[in-house]
């Protein structure tokens, strides 16, 4: 998962629009981005992206030999939005998530370190995958809840960590402009934990206690806490007959 690759969504965690009260979802608010000087792509960058194809997924960096873990503590940089060379860069880190699977991925996880992010939108109705350039978290909520988190990059397992409950983000657009939207739940846990994968952090610096859960240990307890919830709804309501 580097990335994050099992960042499995908490039903207390999730928010969607789609059923959540009356009030309407945020719009993202339009402005123009500051003046920023982003250093070009140099070779040896266009040279990971151009090695496979768009459709091609891309190898995954994980922490678990050192020279690795020394890339993924690198504060990425950003990135022209007009640079071209960034959407053949997006379609192979798509293919890459979603074979994982995961829910979010960071550049820095396929080996280029700038700043570019795929989160999946679990507050939208299709849960669409979407792209963000130069993303920023400009506001974090300090209300915070423990969630599981996992990693495409940390092969080792789960753990847990507070997370804000809503975050305000920033991005850039290819046409120029900035865009800042406020957004909550378990994709504002996401967007948390890709973000920190631009500045070399990992989830495992924020875990709250313990050692990890191994991986395989982590799916098997979530396949029995479905187990136990789809048997809790298929059992017959309690009525005075059967009480
Ligand atoms: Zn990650």
């Amino acid at each position: 998962m580097k990335g994050l690759f099992a960042l499995l969504p908490m039903a207390f965690l999730l928010v969607s629009c789609a059923t959540a009260a009356p009030a309407p979802c945020p719009q993202p608010t339009v402005t123009a981005p500051a003046a920023v000087a982003h250093q070009p792509l140099d070779r040896y960058e266009r040279r990971i992206i151009t090695a496979g194809a768009p459709a091609e997924v891309m190898a995954l960096v994980e922490n678990d030999t050192p020279s690795d873990d020394a890339f993924l503590r690198e504060k990425a940089l950003t990135v022209d939005p007009a640079e071209p060379i960034i959407g053949h860069l997006a379609a192979r880190m798509l293919e890459t998530v979603k074979k994982a699977p995961g829910v979010g991925i960071a550049a820095p996880q396929v080996g280029i370190s700038r700043r570019l992010i795929w989160v999946q939108r679990m507050d939208k109705e299709e849960k669409p995958f979407e792209f963000y350039i130069n993303p920023r978290i400009d506001e974090f909520s300090p209300e915070k809840e423990i969630g599981w988190e996992g990693c495409l990059s940390v092969p080792a397992g789960f753990g847990k960590c507070y997370r804000s409950t809503s975050i305000t983000l920033s991005h850039d657009t290819t046409d120029n402009g900035r865009v800042s939207e406020k957004i909550s739940g378990f994709t504002a846990v996401i967007f948390q934990h890709e973000i920190d994968h631009l500045d070399g952090v990992l989830f495992i610096d924020l875990k709250e206690q313990g050692d990890l859960m191994p991986k395989e240990a982590y799916y098997e307890m979530r396949r029995k806490e479905k187990e136990a919830k789809e048997k809790e709804q298929a059992a017959p309501a309690a009525t005075p007959e059967n009480k």
